[in-house]
């Protein structure tokens, strides 16, 4: 969640520089172009060829030039008194020297050379000069226009000496800070450190999923040692022309050196720093911007008080050499919220707002497991719109409620038009899930069940969320596999057809079925070997038959899984057939409505 106001302010500004310059362009040589060809249509006005012949043929009487100007005034013989007529004379030195020439025959011609007034050079020579100032300024204008993006992108506006942001701001993650300390207290007195010998680390990795407050903890580390923060995103080079990255490293850099002490902090680092493999283009190009990376986190100075942190949710991809001492040797985890954590990230985006009597964070907390600190957030900030949007004087229960099924379905589609037959076939989907859950022991209970459609989908199941938990059996995913396919095994029992409404459900469920063979060692043919993700970086060392087994075991779980679906379906088919007609009926049902029919 990044805003660069202060990089769109100028870059509006040098936007509007530019345009002017523009303009101003347009208007000069138009300008200059008009009073051209006015002094062109003059009727007084006669050909070169016209006036030599005149001059030779004796009937010029006076001439008049300004140096520097080919504009000549001509009075002919027998022209009353203040009248001329004029010539533009390309070549005036050679006219100058015919009518000296002339003047010797004895043909008399009055030769005036008026020294050009030093307004008028300086405005002629300025004229003569304009289109080249202007195209000057315009090439200026660009370099520093691509020198601002440069710029811009590499401090994204976020270079400040106060982030505005300390520890205060970041709720829960209390040991995180603890560890974090210690770097605040090296950034405001590096001395001290470095005189008892201490080594302080150059490079800290955040490892955390999204949303987790990666980047809010490196900015309130800098907010609390009141240092600079300056910030770069490794997705940036993605899309950067060859060479670049490199440089815009080495810049960063640079600028790190110069306004030291300070923090830098790199985004995605994983997009810059993945294993060096091949030499394709793309990925030659990042070994460039890598290699870089580790030439400047080797080169500081050890009084240079730069720490460097840097931020990554997919750290098996990252590099070896990142993480050799003196560069990111120091690796802290940032996992999502626990149920504390949770609650005190609700209270810190509570301020500000006014919730109804009603409403209790802590409960909130406990149906959010999972749910990173940007989520939470979220979640407060939709309600407020919500309550906003339905007039009330101040967030109520519902909204709150609402807000959590949007961050997590998606959006309530009311104009959406179902059909009958989508309906019945999302009524059987969604009671498929509820019931199976219902009959497995380690899945949560049913919350609420919908037909209502929200975002993507067009119907949900909600499930009661539980304590934290840390560890996952194999059990507990296995029943997992059966809940999620219990929507098609509905589908396919009840309407005898199946639909593409499961896609989502068979997705999740090839991912689990995946991880529980390649990351868990959950499966008895393949053993306790972790094997993801070998694509990366590695060939597999097992050889090829070992994707088959992989393959076969995945399978074979989800097979499994959708026969259990099946089988407990077809033992409750009354409750099946209950379940849907009351969802076609209320299109939402509550957990005790849904319970009852158990009982
Ligand atoms: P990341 O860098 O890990 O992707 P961010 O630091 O950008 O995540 O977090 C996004 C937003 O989520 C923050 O600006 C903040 O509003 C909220 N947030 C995340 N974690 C916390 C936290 N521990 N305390 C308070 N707010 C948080
Ligand atoms: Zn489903």
């Amino acid at each position: 969640m990044k805003d660069k106001p202060e990089k769109k302010n100028n870059e509006k500004l040098y936007y509007g520089i530019l345009i002017l310059v523009i303009i101003l362009s347009i208007i000069t040589v138009a300008t200059v172009f008009i009073i051209q060809s006015q002094e062109k249509s003059e009727d007084k006005e006669i050909a070169y060829t016209d006036l030599i012949q005149k001059v030779v043929a004796g009937e010029v009487e006076k001439v008049e030039m300004k140096v520097g100007s080919t504009s000549v005034k001509v009075k002919l013989k027998g022209m009353a008194e203040g009248e001329e007529k004029t010539t533009i004379v390309p070549n005036t030195q050679a006219f100058i020297e015919l009518i000296q020439e002339e003047t010797v025959k004895g043909n008399e011609i009055e030769l005036i050379q008026n020294p050009a007034s030093a307004f008028l050079s300086v405005f002629n020579a300025l004229v003569s000069l304009l289109p080249t100032i202007m195209i000057v300024i315009l090439f200026v204008l660009i370099f520093k226009m691509q020198g601002l993006g440069d710029k811009g992108k590499i401090y994204g506006g976020e270079e400040n000496l106060d982030t505005g942001v300390t520890f205060k701001d970041v709720a829960g993650l209390d040991e995180e800070k603890a560890e974090l300390m210690e770097v605040v207290d090296f950034l405001k007195t590096p001395e001290k450190f470095q005189k008892m010998g201490a080594k302080i680390p150059r490079g800290i990795l955040l490892y955390g999923k999204p949303g987790t407050g990666k980047t809010l903890i490196a900015k309130a580390i800098a907010g609390e040692a009141g240092v600079p923060f300056i910030s770069m995103s490794g997705s940036e080079f993605i899309e950067m022309f060859a060479g670049l990255g490199a440089s815009r490293v080495r810049k960063l850099f640079d600028k790190a050196k110069k306004i030291s002490p300070c923090i830098v902090f790199i985004d995605e680092i994983d997009a810059i720093g993945s294993r060096r493999t091949s030499t394709s283009g793309g990925e030659s190009e990042n070994n460039q911007t890598l290699n870089q990376l580790l030439v400047e986190m080797d080169g500081f100075e050890s009084t240079e008080t730069v720490i460097v942190l840097a931020a990554t949710n997919r750290p098996e991809m990252l590099d070896k050499a990142l993480l050799r001492p003196g560069r990111f040797d120091r690796q802290i985890t940032i996992a999502a919220p626990d149920l504390n954590g949770r609650e005190a990230i609700l209270k810190t985006h509570a301020k500000g707002k006014k919730f109804s009597n009603d409403i209790n964070l802590k409960e909130i907390a406990g149906d959010t497991a999972g749910f990173t600190g940007a989520e939470l957030a979220n979640i407060l900030n939709e309600a407020a719109i919500i309550a906003t949007i339905k007039g009330h004087k101040e967030i109520q229960k519902v909204d709150l409620e609402d807000a959590v099924k949007k961050v997590t379905v998606g959006l309530e589609k009311h104009n959406r038009v179902v059909s009958e037959k989508d309906k019945k076939l999302t009524a059987y989907h969604e009671a498929g899930h509820a019931i199976v859950s219902k009959f497995l022991p380690t899945q949560q209970d049913v919350k609420e069940v919908s037909i209502i459609p929200r975002g993507v989908a067009g119907g949900y199941t909600m499930y009661k969320t539980n304590e934290d938990k840390y560890y996952i059996s194999k059990t507990e995913m296995k029943e997992k596999l059966i809940a999620l396919l219990g929507g098609r095994a509905a589908e396919k029992i009840a309407l005898d057809d199946i639909s593409t409404g499961a896609s989502n459900d068979i997705e999740v469920a090839t991912e689990i079925a995946k991880d529980m063979v390649t990351v868990y060692g959950m499966s008895d043919i393949i053993g306790p070997i972790a094997l993801k993700p070998k694509e990366t970086y590695e060939q597999s060392i097992f050889g090829d038959n070992i994707d088959a087994a992989i393959g076969a075991e995945v399978k074979n779980l989800i097979d499994n899984a959708y026969k259990s679906a099946q089988e407990i379906l077809l033992a409750h088919m009354d409750k099946l057939h209950a379940v849907a007609s009351k969802l076609l009926e209320k299109e939402m049902i509550s957990a005790e409505e849904f319970n009852q029919f158990f009982n």
